[in-house]
């Protein structure tokens, strides 16, 4: 498992998703998302294989048994998310760069795994007010999920320092325009061209 990898993780509403989406549109034929597995149910139009792989309790506890995880943690409690194995290798024998969104103990735990092949990116809201505002805007979550996420947001703050950067997510174009200049740096020049990696 050599390959590079680009890792980012932030608190629930800071943007993370946003940024990963737009990294992902710049190099359509070079870089993957990697898709979770989960124990949650599926939200809205989500899809087993596109946004998750939607497993049962059961099912992502057997698969824990069998080491079939390069990492995963309980983020909600009852509600387990881990990166697979076999999805790495999915994406990496397809000869692409592996994009993460996961929560702040898994980036941690991701950038422990790959070292220096990965490139770990904490994203930031400007305050917890804004996140609060983004998540209400956002409408996906109940109102009490938005607590649920605001709280977990002041105790994730404090694993920032174990990343390789901070973004602060205020201005949508600049916060664009950082996370484009660092990826690039990392990949040096690797834009469009994976055989760089391989
Ligand atoms: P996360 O993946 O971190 O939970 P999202 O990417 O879903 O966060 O962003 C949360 C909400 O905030 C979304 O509705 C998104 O459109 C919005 N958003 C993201 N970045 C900004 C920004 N810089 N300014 C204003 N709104 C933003
Ligand atoms: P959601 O339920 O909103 O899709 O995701 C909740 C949180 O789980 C997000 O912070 C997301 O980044 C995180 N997450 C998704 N996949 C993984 C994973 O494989 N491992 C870890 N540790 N967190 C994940």
């Amino acid at each position: 498992m050599d390959n590079k990898v680009l890792v980012f993780s932030a608190p629930s509403g800071s943007g993370k998703s946003t940024i990963v989406n737009h990294i992902l549109s710049l190099y359509p034929d070079s870089m993957e998302f990697s898709i979770s597995a989960t124990s949650r149910a599926p939200r809205g139009e989500e899809q087993h294989g596109r946004e998750y792989y939607f497993l049962s309790t059961e099912e992502f506890r057997q698969l824990i048994k069998e080491d079939k995880f390069v990492e995963f943690e309980e983020v909600y409690e009852g509600r387990f998310y881990g990166t697979l194995k076999s999805e790495c290798e999915r994406i990496w024998n397809a000869g692409h760069v592996i994009i993460f969104d996961v929560d702040v103990k898994g980036g941690v735990n991701l950038k422990k795994y790959f070292g220096d092949a990965a490139l770990s990116v904490f994203i930031k809201a400007p305050s917890v007010e804004v996140l609060r505002e983004r998540l209400i805007n956002r409408g996906t979550d109940s109102p009490e999920a938005i607590e649920e996420r605001v709280a977990k947001a002041e105790e994730e703050m404090e694993y920032a320092p174990q990343f390789d950067y901070v973004l602060v997510n205020d201005d949508l174009k600049t916060a664009f325009a950082e996370s484009e200049k660092l990826v690039e740096d990392f990949l040096d020049d690797g834009r469009l061209n994976y055989s760089t990696f391989i």
